[in-house]
């Protein structure tokens, strides 16, 4: 059966009906969520960007930036005070480097900004897809000193290029505004040239990428120097040639997508946890479409066990009902905890998420060395699950631009192409056509350590 249309469980999902307690009251908040990523090359100064925005913004106290300055000049390292409200982990404040997907929130006059913070290192890239794959619009921060950017574009060694792998990454999971910080422009001397050098260098880039004039915007910033990240700058410098936007006027006017509340849950467990008021079968993720209600019923994907939503937070306040576009913390009831982890999807009893064994994908490979062939083994990672599976087929290879059919059944596929492939992953993995649920559709394949390519999912070909 591999009609996408109809549920595992001989259900169409033409036939669903929302309940009432779904769409009351679903409205109330005017404010829309979006769900935000934040990326760049390592220490292009995401985590001070960001930091610094929610010190701004009133959402981290000077007593708490007091702390994180103190802790950071301790260990030598002072310039780390606003990334340190962002890296929460003690290995990651040894390390220096941004390792988890952090999540904050802040508002704008129009939204409710949920931030995932990507981390720039590349074996952290994974991190990386997980939190795009939740993405509505994506902040690109480059390093506008001398040499800094040239690195970022094109550089050497391990941070190689991650500009260009970070922004093709973002665009190739269906993410489609993009706000590019020009950050650092305090050791340029807040320079228009300079500013206009990497516009004019990075721009061509980015719309072969696929990213549309209307949803592209620039912005001149000093994270450090707090310069244009919630209100007109106050530097001279910069005030003599800039007088758009500042950074959060630019969020506020980005599009949160459409939220689909009427539709049936699709929830994504990306993590497992206990707790106490949660109970020992417990998960965070976010709601994808649908809405949830505790006391009522659930089935757990791929499993297919059935369960009783037990209780829902939200950020440690418990909630009645959640909707799709939130991140919440579940306690079920009836289930054991065995059966809940990441790259699962809670759902609709009746209108579970398929379980693909075998699916079609649109592809785009990435700056690969070795080539792709029918049989090449590789992770595949989509939402939250991650598992290996092998390239069970090579369709056929794309014009990169245009989308249509260059040659039937390639041979191999090398770096910068665009393909149709076949993948067979070694276990079920809960997917969805892309073109049904963008969330569920949004795909990347990774080898060696390294990602190779990133892409759509076109087709179910078999499910369990
Ligand atoms: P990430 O790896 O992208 O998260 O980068 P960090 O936020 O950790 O910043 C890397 C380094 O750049 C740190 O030493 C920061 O203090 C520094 N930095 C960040 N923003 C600015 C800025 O606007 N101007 C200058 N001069 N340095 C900055």
């Amino acid at each position: 059966n591999a009609d996408a249309s109809t549920s595992t469980y001989g259900l169409s999902l033409e036939s669903y009906e929302p309940e009432p307690w779904m769409l009351k009251d679903a409205n109330k908040d005017s404010r829309q969520l979006l769900h935000l990523i934040v990326v760049g090359h390592v220490d292009a100064g995401k985590s001070t960007l960001m930091g610094r925005i929610l010190h701004l913004l009133g959402r981290v106290s000077q007593k708490e930036m007091h702390k994180n300055e103190k802790e950071s000049k301790q260990q030598g390292k002072g310039s780390f005070a606003y990334a340190f409200v962002l890296d929460e982990g003690a290995e990651e404040r040894a390390r220096g480097v941004t390792m988890t997907v952090a999540v904050a929130h802040f508002e704008t006059p129009k939204l409710r900004v949920v931030l995932l913070d990507a981390p720039g290192h590349r074996d952290f890239v994974p991190n990386m897809i997980s939190g795009a794959s939740q993405a509505d619009a994506a902040i690109l921060v480059v390093d506008a000193s001398i040499g800094a950017f040239e690195a970022g574009l094109e550089g050497e060694g391990q941070g190689r290029g991650q500009t260009r792998e970070h922004a093709q990454l973002v665009r190739s999971l269906g993410v489609e505004q993009l706000i590019v910080a020009v950050n650092k422009l305090d050791a340029v001397d807040f320079s228009k040239e300079r500013f206009d050098f990497i516009r004019g260098t990075l721009q061509p880039f980015l719309k072969q990428c696929g990213f549309k004039d209307g949803s592209l915007q620039w912005v001149p910033v000093s994270a450090s120097e707090g310069q244009n990240l919630t209100m007109a700058s106050t530097e001279s410098a910069l005030k003599a040639w800039y007088n758009g936007p500042c950074l959060i006027e630019l969020v506020d006017s980005l599009k949160p997508p459409p939220r689909l509340v009427a539709r049936p849950l699709r929830l994504t467990i990306a993590e497992v946890m206990k707790t106490r008021t949660l109970g020992p079968s417990a998960f965070g993720g976010k709601l994808e479409s649908g809405a949830i209600h505790s006391g009522t019923k659930v089935r757990v994907m791929p499993s297919g066990e059935i369960a009783t939503v037990k209780s829902i937070e939200l950020q440690g306040q418990q909630l009645k009902t959640a909707r799709a576009g939130e991140g919440v913390d579940v306690g079920l009831n009836g289930i054991d905890p065995g059966m809940l982890a990441p790259g699962g999807v809670v759902c609709h009893p009746d209108y579970p998420v398929p379980v693909a064994t075998r699916f079609e994908v649109q592809l785009l490979t990435l700056d690969i060395r070795t080539p792709i062939l029918k049989g090449s083994q590789v992770i595949l990672h989509v939402h939250h699950a991650r598992q290996p599976a092998r390239v069970d087929q090579l369709v056929s290879l794309l014009d990169p631009k245009k989308g249509t059919v260059l040659r039937q059944r390639p041979r191999h596929l090398t770096a910068n192409q665009s393909a149709i492939v076949v993948i067979v992953p070694d276990e079920g993995v809960c997917i969805e056509k892309y073109s049904d649920f963008r969330a569920l559709g949004r795909i990347a394949l990774r080898e060696g350590g390294k990602t190779i390519a990133v892409g759509i999912v076109t087709d179910i070909l078999e499910r369990k």
